[in-house]
């Protein structure tokens, strides 16, 4: 199936006040995903628009902002939706037709998925790797230039986590949940200001945003070179930091801690 990548369609769906949900539309099956419920209508009027209809639903977390449009979402779908969701939230997700567990793929006709636990920002997040669509669904465990808040889990945790996602390929879109990349960006610049990437990218982000338009999704490639939650094993930033000899958790963990008060 090496046509699979010019078969699948990704679009950005924004919700709520800085939410982002997404569409995965394959065109040789007619099913679509739709990754994360924030709200239903923004999410029903782009599918209509596109003449794609809704068959699957996954959600990465149990927070509201993700999943409580999934009702009205439902109501509104003619014919059955599938809802993908942790094993290891089952008791706090709405209920799921198929629960998911690090190791499992997600079938979707000829596209698979892989799953992974990013827990860190809750216990039982997942992140959905697709690799013939080239995509990555994290959500609120690893951001654009950022992570999500610690909730849940710990820093180690969060660390492990990120370092799953920073494994695959440097050219996997980062499809998250969130538009916080300006804050982000100004806090990342504290961390490592010599980093030219990151200015190069943080001097982008001001005009994308100026402009109004999304700065989500990213390449796992520019994350690698400019995210600083990515980057806690850089020497310069331990440097930076005045953490030179510690681990690389525990420069993670200064750094989401710096970001909390930040
Ligand atoms: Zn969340
Ligand atoms: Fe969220």
């Amino acid at each position: 199936m090496t046509t699979i990548p010019s078969a699948t369609e990704i679009v950005t769906i924004p919700c709520l006040k800085d939410n982002y949900a997404f569409a995965l539309h394959l065109r040789e099956t007619g099913r679509t995903l739709i990754v994360d419920v924030p709200e239903a209508a923004p999410i029903l009027a782009e599918c209509a628009r596109r003449g794609w209809g809704i068959t699957d639903v996954l959600l990465t977390h149990h927070h509201w902002d993700h999943v409580d449009g999934l009702p009205d979402l439902r109501a509104a779908v003619d014919g059955p939706v599938r809802v993908w969701g942790a094993a290891a939230d089952a008791h706090r997700l709405p209920a799921l037709d198929h629960a998911l567990s690090e190791g499992d793929v997600i079938e979707i006709g000829a596209l698979r998925g892989a799953v992974y636990d990013v827990s860190g920002h809750t216990l039982g997040h997942i992140a959905v790797h697709f690799p013939q669509a080239g995509v990555v669904f994290t959500a609120d465990s690893l951001m654009a230039l950022g992570c999500g808040r610690l909730f849940e889990g710990t820093p180690a945790q969060m660390w492990e986590s990120l370092s799953k996602l920073a494994a695959l390929p440097r050219d996997t879109l980062v499809c998250s949940g969130h538009e916080y990349t300006q804050s982000n960006a100004r806090f990342a610049l504290t961390v490592d200001p010599e980093n030219s990437a990151l200015r190069a990218r943080a001097a982008r982000i001001e005009d994308a945003r100026a402009k109004g338009m999304p700065t989500v999704p990213s390449s796992l490639g520019v994350e690698l070179d400019t995210n600083p939650f990515l980057r806690a094993k850089d020497p310069k930033i331990k440097a930076h930091l005045g953490m030179t000899g510690a681990s690389d958790a525990e420069c993670f963990a200064e750094i989401r801690q710096r970001k909390n008060n930040f």
